[in-house]
């Protein structure tokens, strides 16, 4: 009796999938992304600094994909891309949902039918595709939506009980929020059970407010979080700043608006500072994450990108030489190459 080594074929069925994706995006050169998430601004002695939760809001990372340069698909890359992949499950049951639930005649429009696009001051085309827009039974747009799904204790715990959205996430969706001048709701879903046999000092106790999210046993001890999900309505404020409040799985409104770190002067300061960077020769600052509300500072998501060495080594020498050693390194595949 044989067997399909199914394990292998799952494996190399994510790796063809990554590299069709690649390839997909290559074809986008040429325009920057509203994905790619990063902020640019100051900090307090005048400094440029970059915020992101990822490598991939990178000023760096960003050109690159700029180029149609994208990273290697190797193990490591796999791995890390399964998770998306399992991301992409949830949303099809998030959208279930929706779509079942939403009052009478309203419908939403999902990604390829909602493009947005601008431009900066040298008229590089910014584009992206928000989730979904709900439309009114009038057929209106009245409310966007960005969903992401929770693959970690750690991001279940930090948006449920620490009332902290990812700050890339919010960047995304208020990108979006301001491009089609609606309201907006960041939403956190995930279809697994997160065990744990110890409770955090911010969670809640059983009937305390916010145990609705969590499964303890007979004797009150913690099990777990079941089937996290939660939501974040998000609206702009005069001062061009991300304000956001949090709505429960049961659509409980849990406590007042927070003015987060995020601005649109700073997200915009992004996008001009990448389209600039080959007439400025500079190739930016690092990421480094932040919390929503600025009462942290997180790790470097440098630490999540293949071209550490590469910026270690050389990011003092300017773009052109930087962009060289990034093409020369074993990386990187430059799609403009194989397209040809
Ligand atoms: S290693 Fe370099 S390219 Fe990667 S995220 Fe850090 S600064 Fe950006």
């Amino acid at each position: 009796m044989s067997f399909i080594n199914l394990g292998k074929a799952l494996w190399e069925g994510a790796r063809k999938l990554i590299e069709a994706g690649d390839a997909a995006d290559a074809e986008k050169a040429g325009s920057l992304r509203a994905g790619n998430s990063g902020m640019i601004g100051e900090d307090s002695d005048g400094h440029l600094i970059c915020v992101s939760d990822s490598p991939s809001g990178c000023p760096r990372k960003t050109y690159l994909r700029y180029l149609g340069i994208q990273d290697k698909v190797d193990d490591k890359r796999v791995n890390v891309e399964r998770m998306f992949m399992q991301g992409r499950k949830s949303e099809e049951s998030f959208r279930e949902r929706l779509m079942a639930g939403l009052p009478e005649g309203y419908s939403f429009l999902a990604e390829e039918d909602i493009p947005v696009k601008w431009h900066t001051r040298s008229g590089l085309a910014v584009t992206g595709r928000p989730d979904l827009v709900i439309l009114n039974e009038l057929g209106e747009r009245v409310q966007g939506i960005e969903n992401k799904c929770i693959s970690s204790v750690h991001t279940a715990t930090k948006v449920l009980f620490k009332k902290q959205p990812k700050v890339g996430h919010l960047i995304q969706a208020g990108h979006y929020a301001w491009q089609l001048a609606l309201p907006w709701d960041l939403w956190y879903s995930s279809g697994s059970e997160y065990g744990m046999n110890a409770k955090y000092k911010y969670m809640p106790g059983p009937g305390e407010p916010g145990s609705e999210f969590l499964a303890y046993w007979d004797d009150g001890r913690l099990r777990g979080i079941p089937t996290p999900e939660m939501g974040y309505n998000l609206r702009w404020n005069e001062a061009g700043a991300l304000e956001f409040r949090q709505i429960s799985h049961q659509g409980n409104i849990l406590g007042e608006w927070v003015e987060s770190i995020v601005t649109l002067e700073r997200i915009i300061a992004f996008y001009e500072f990448v389209a600039g960077m080959p007439s400025s020769g500079l190739i930016g600052p690092r990421p480094q994450s932040q919390s929503a509300d600025g009462s942290e500072v997180g790790f470097c998501p440098c630490g999540f990108c293949a071209l550490t060495p590469v910026c270690e080594k050389h990011e003092g020498k300017g773009l052109t030489k930087w962009l060289k050693e990034v093409l020369k390194s074993e990386f990187v595949v430059d799609m403009r190459k194989q397209a040809k």
